[in-house]
């Protein structure tokens, strides 16, 4: 290895210095070009980061950022970890499995965050692989307020501490410490690696954006290792200017728990909520089109509710001329697959265009 990829991981190390981590995904994740994707697109090229292969109870990005909560929850002693997020939670999944192979104790609370009452959606895909882990759910019947499924989350942690045991609650809502962003900071070295490795540098890099921790690590971590590749979040959960305030407060918050200066500036913070519509979890004729083609052209499997969502705002801004200026593109695949199968109406009518 040359000399800038050791400057690159002492950094690394000097920044993440004391803070409590366990491995569990598997890296690196492959970076491939897809080819019959970019024949499409003429003078385009794409390529996919496969983070839906980071190995843990079918894998994603949530792998990644478990490390550093439950690194934490291990440190601090704890035997119990909690947490809340929609019926069709990747995150509540890849915590239940981590649960297990780390022996802990894991209370999930379930919101009722999509108006979906179809038998899969209530019990296949995430929900069933997060029963399997053997995680005691809870269920909370908003789905749109943070504040209100963290309070409860906490009263059931506190329940438990008063019979003994010594719960971790892995929040919702944003916290001063985003933890979750460290596993992309980690990721950021990953890939400028490979782009080293590869011999090609990216003009873009798209991901999907939904708690925003994803997207402020990575782009934190790129500007951390002198990177100024550009990073666009596709909105999944709600607009572009309210996901742009979001990703700028993880941003500050992580300077200030790294001790280290703003790397980030607000030009460096790029949101589109171009295939939001019509909201969270929610199909839409682009999203369909999105994981028709990554399945027929490149043998991908995408999600409805985030990377089909994420590679459908790609398509669109590709297509409408916005991303007329970048060549080489690379979609951050975030996984999300078990949901495939709680959408099974949806994906019955992939590749259907009425
Ligand atoms: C959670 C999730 C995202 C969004 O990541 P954030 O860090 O919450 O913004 C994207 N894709 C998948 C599959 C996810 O589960």
């Amino acid at each position: 290895m040359n000399s800038t990829h050791k400057s690159t991981t002492g950094k690394l190390d000097a920044v993440l210095r004391g803070i409590p981590r366990v491995e569990l995904a598997h890296t690196p994740t492959p970076l491939e070009y897809m080819s019959r994707l970019s024949a499409k697109y003429e003078g385009i090229e794409l390529y996919v980061k496969r983070d839906d292969c980071t190995g843990l109870g079918f894998g994603g990005n949530k792998v990644r950022q478990i490390e550093f909560y439950l690194g934490d929850a291990l440190d601090k002693g704890c035997d119990t970890v909690l947490s809340t997020g929609a019926v069709q939670s990747n995150y509540m999944r890849t915590i239940a499995a981590a649960a297990s192979k780390l022996g802990l104790e894991c209370h999930i609370q379930l919101e009722n965050r999509v108006d979906n009452r179809s038998t899969d959606y209530q019990n296949s895909g995430n929900r069933l692989l997060t029963g399997m882990f053997g995680a005691t759910i809870h269920h909370y019947a908003d789905g749109e307020d943070e504040q209100g499924a963290d309070g409860e989350i906490n009263r059931i942690a506190d329940e438990l501490k008063q019979k003994g045991r010594k719960p971790y609650v892995i929040p919702l809502a944003p916290v001063k410490e985003p933890k979750g962003a460290l596993g992309y900071i980690v990721a950021a070295q990953e890939l400028i690696e490979q782009f080293a490795q590869q011999k090609f540098a990216p003009d873009l890099i798209v991901v999907g954006s939904g708690s925003g921790l994803t997207q402020a690590g990575l782009l934190f971590g790129l500007r951390l290792h002198g990177s100024s590749v550009a990073v666009l979040g596709a909105c999944v959960r709600r607009n572009k200017a309210l996901q742009f305030s979001r990703i700028k407060s993880h941003c500050w918050n992580l300077s200030a728990m790294l001790k280290l200066s703003a790397l980030v500036k607000d030009e460096d913070i790029w949101t589109d909520d171009s295939a939001l519509a019509p909201g969270y979890g929610k199909m839409s004729t682009h999203v369909n089109r999105a994981i028709h083609m990554a399945a027929t052209c490149e043998g991908l499997l995408l999600d409805p509710v985030y990377s089909g969502k994420t590679l459908a705002c790609a398509i669109k801004l590709i297509e409408d001329g916005s991303l007329s200026r970048f060549r080489k593109i690379v979609v951050i695949h975030t996984g999300g697959t078990p949901a495939i199968f709680a959408y099974r109406n949806e994906m019955a009518r992939i590749g259907q265009t009425d």
